[in-house]
């Protein structure tokens, strides 16, 4: 890969597949996920592919109780986790109970199927 685009399809594909997948910034090392066109750091466009190990802590939540229409049945939580590598990630929290749910705990990454789509869920670590 020349250009050093990293597309989402290809996040997504990864992420179906239980990876996830971060890019990082040739120019300065800076970290993103999911995947933008040009680094926030340093405006450059040189990303190169990591693979991240998926474990991370929970830094906030949010308690969703109305579902939007055609959504996930309420309640449930999303959450921001911060990575191990050290960027954070937004995602569907799964199989941990809202009552259970706490900034510092730890979490794992994994993938939820949606009908066309993949999500990027959390579960316990
Ligand atoms: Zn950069």
């Amino acid at each position: 890969m020349t250009d050093g685009v990293v597309s989402l399809k290809h996040f997504f594909e990864e992420a179906r597949a239980g990876r996830l997948t971060g890019i990082r910034c040739g120019g300065c090392g800076a970290l993103a996920i999911p995947p933008k066109e040009f680094c926030p750091t340093c405006q450059q466009r040189q990303w190169q592919p990591v693979s991240l190990s998926g474990d991370g802590m929970v830094v906030s939540f949010t308690v969703i109780r109305i579902a939007p229409r055609g959504g996930p049945e309420a309640p449930y939580a999303v959450a921001v986790v911060k990575l191990e590598e050290g960027v954070s990630l937004l995602g569907r929290v799964v199989d941990i109970p809202i009552e259970h749910l706490r900034t510092g705990l730890p979490v794992k990454f994994r993938p939820m199927m949606a009908a066309e789509q993949t999500l990027i869920g959390f579960g316990p670590s």
